[in-house]
């Protein structure tokens, strides 16, 4: 009997993972099972990609852990018709995800060598609603705004003002807040014509948001 694990156990076991960490939206499930993680954990680690596991990428930075990448998703309630602003694009693999769900993604990283190296993963697998820029995500994308969704994906000491300003009304943000040396909660932020509703989801642990750009030219 062979040893080998075939590629549909191994994706029947990262959809196990997903499930058994309480992502349960099918929609979510699906553009989970539509994008291969090989791709954007690149080198050493790609055969590790299956597992649920945050891996390291290019600039000390982190891809991360598929079940988080998962419940974050969820907790952003994607529809079909929505523009979506992504802080930290990292590998590109969030963006993947949400660009299966959403009208339209952008994704803004602050290390150039990320943003390049997203954007050809992103043309060579026809995923066209991407729009990737390098810059200092934290101060989002005011000629693009309102956004219905907006998702930071590095941790921040509070939810940064210029992102929730950008929220349209009845717009939804994840941001995981706290120390970047502990660990931080994933809020939810959803916004009222009157104001912020904040909602603490689960403990998680993501690379800080920093300021300016990379420096790793
Ligand atoms: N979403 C990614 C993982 C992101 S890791 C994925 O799916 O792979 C966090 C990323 O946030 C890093 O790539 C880091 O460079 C970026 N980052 C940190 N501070 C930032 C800022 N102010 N603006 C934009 N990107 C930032």
């Amino acid at each position: 009997m062979s040893e080998a694990v075939t590629d549909a156990e191994r994706k029947m076991q990262f959809l196990f993972a997903l499930r058994s960490h309480g992502v349960t939206d099918p929609k979510v499930l699906g553009a989970m099972e539509a994008v291969d993680r090989a791709p954007f954990v690149k080198g050493l680690f790609s055969e590790r990609a299956y597992e649920d596991m945050p891996l390291p990428i290019a600039c000390g930075q982190t891809i991360s852990q598929p079940s988080v990448v998962g419940l974050m998703t969820q907790a952003l309630d994607v529809q079909p018709r929505d523009k979506v602003l992504e802080i930290g694009t990292g590998s590109g693999y969030q963006a993947a995800i949400l660009s299966k769900l959403a009208r339209r993604v952008y994704t803004i990283d602050r290390h150039r060598r990320l943003v390049r190296e997203a954007r050809l993963l992103f043309e060579n697998n026809d995923m066209h609603n991407i729009t990737t820029m390098t810059g200092d995500g934290s101060r989002g994308l005011p000629e693009q705004a309102p956004f219905d969704k907006i998702i930071v994906t590095a941790a921040a000491e509070d939810p940064p003002g210029p992102l929730l300003a950008q929220l349209a009304i009845g717009g939804i943000m994840v941001v995981p807040v706290g120390q970047s040396d502990a660990v931080q909660s994933l809020i939810k932020v959803t916004r009222h014509d009157t104001g912020y509703d904040y909602e603490e989801l689960l403990p998680v642990r993501f690379v800080p948001l920093l300021e300016g750009l990379g420096q790793d030219e």
